[in-house]
């Protein structure tokens, strides 16, 4: 049975616990450098990446977490994990005391944080994943507004505004995924059996 974690510091860990638990792999919520040890594959939730970031620095995981990207351990971020797996984020929060906002990063990529505006301009979108058509829920995602040459482009949603590109919202490069949606949310399995199949090799 494949054995996959999640990061369980902030954000909405649970609802991807039980997405994973619903598709019969074994899950380990992930709050310590030992719990990374032994895993087929990492999720990276969605949340606050400024909290994710701290927190994972004070819970000593920041550079494990690293070395397990490094390492080819396949990993999906969905939302602010998209946000911790780009290598450059291009509005980082500052806080007060002046540090700048880091990612883990792994995916040759720029990430714009709230790129599709606030809280209450969340939306939900129907969009074509790897064939199938799923819901895909928006909640102060990002977009990916600029990609290496090895970053694969999975989804992306329509300009709004004609001489507009389109917005990227899901990338893979090699054994890593990021999606700007939550699919935990929407109830569609598409992504998350992506992600398993990834872990077997099989995607
Ligand atoms: N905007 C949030 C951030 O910067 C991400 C929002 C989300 O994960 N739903 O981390």
């Amino acid at each position: 049975m494949r054995h996959i974690g999640v990061l369980a510091l902030q954000g909405d860990f649970r609802e991807h616990l039980t997405a994973l638990a619903r598709l019969g792999v074994c899950t380990t919520a992930v709050r310590s450098p030992a719990e990374l040890s032994q895993l087929d594959g990492l999720v990276i939730p969605g949340g606050e990446s400024t909290v994710i970031d701290r927190l994972a620095r004070s819970y000593g995981l920041t550079d494990p977490l690293r070395e397990l990207i490094a390492s080819g351990v396949p990993v999906y971020g969905s939302c602010a994990g998209m946000i911790m797996l780009a290598d450059r984020i291009e509005n980082p929060a500052i806080s007060a005391t002046g540090r700048v906002q880091e990612s883990f990063g792994g995916i040759d990529m720029t990430v714009r944080r709230n790129a599709f505006g606030r809280q209450v301009d969340s939306f939900e979108s129907s969009l074509k994943f790897n064939g199938i058509e799923l819901d895909a829920v928006f909640i102060r995602a990002p977009e990916a507004v600029q990609i290496g040459p090895t970053v694969q482009v999975l989804c992306s949603v329509p300009a709004q505004l004609p001489g507009f590109h389109d917005r990227i919202v899901a990338v893979r490069q090699g054994n890593l995924l990021a999606t700007s949606f939550h699919p935990e949310v929407s109830g569609s399995n598409a992504i998350h059996e992506f992600f398993i199949n990834m872990t077997r090799g099989d995607a």
